[in-house]
């Protein structure tokens, strides 16, 4: 699959994932206070490291849409505080900003499935089997009877589905039923387009020079940031090495 199949498809199964996370919102409304975050817990604090792990097959065309939206919508003043936060070296995610996501339209996949959603494909690859993490964020610590900053796992009983949507109920322990949406299509279609082929070494060139527009000053700490995380190695002939 080329990078604009791959970007393109990508782009398209963030938006299915969305519409059915609005369904469920309007089913159970316990969940929509993760639309309006009050304090990106999730983005950081060691807790959820939601970041652009090297395990992803899709972590090229995460970063890349991230990177994109940066470019297109980042004042001068925004591209700054990137830079800021990249080299301040602290645990949360490059993108959050005073709490909020500054990418938020463009996040990642893996950033739109926590809290409330929950797979039973038998694969564990990338997702794992029929277990929930119990938000232990300040919005909803208290609501699951879980201490803050603990990690709580749960492997819920299911109760009952929507017919015609992905919503299921379930019985957490120490709490009433309550609706989530079942992502095994979803983790189903992302592990067989996922195929175990690497993106190629002008990808990668092709991302970096991305980071270059996108970033403040030339995108050189963006660049250097990127080269890192993922793992790349520039040869002293400036060909990438991963
Ligand atoms: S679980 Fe809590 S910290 Fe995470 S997005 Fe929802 S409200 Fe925010
Ligand atoms: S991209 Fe946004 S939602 Fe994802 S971890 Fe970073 S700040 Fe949080």
């Amino acid at each position: 699959m080329s990078l604009h199949e791959s970007l393109t498809w990508l782009a398209d199964f963030k938006e299915r994932f969305d519409d059915d996370v609005k369904r469920l919102y309007a089913k159970e409304p316990l969940w929509s206070k993760c639309q309006n975050c009050p304090d990106g817990h999730c983005c950081g604090h060691g807790i959820y490291p939601v970041t652009m792990s090297r395990l992803n097959p899709f972590r090229l065309e995460e970063w890349w849409l991230q990177l994109e939206y940066v470019k297109d919508n980042f004042s001068e003043d925004e591209k700054k505080q990137l830079v800021r936060n990249v080299l301040s070296k602290r645990p949360h995610c490059i993108f959050l900003f005073d709490n909020r996501c500054s990418v938020h339209p463009a996040r990642a996949w893996a950033c739109r499935v926590h809290p409330y959603t929950i797979s039973f494909h038998t694969n564990p690859d990338y997702f794992p089997v029929g277990q929930l993490a119990i938000p232990s964020c300040p919005a909803f610590a208290h609501t699951f009877s879980v201490k803050k900053n603990e990690i709580v796992v749960q492997s819920p009983a299911v109760l009952a589905k929507e017919p015609g949507s992905r919503l299921i109920q379930v019985k957490l322990k120490k709490r009433k039923p309550v609706w989530l949406l079942d992502a095994t299509d979803y983790v189903n279609e992302f592990e067989n387009r996922a195929g175990g082929e690497e993106r190629s070494a002008e990808d990668w060139e092709a991302l970096l020079s991305l980071a270059g527009e996108a970033g403040s000053k030339g995108g050189i700490a963006l660049q250097m940031y990127l080269e890192k995380m993922q793992g790349l190695t520039r040869m002293p002939d400036g060909s990438i090495r991963f």
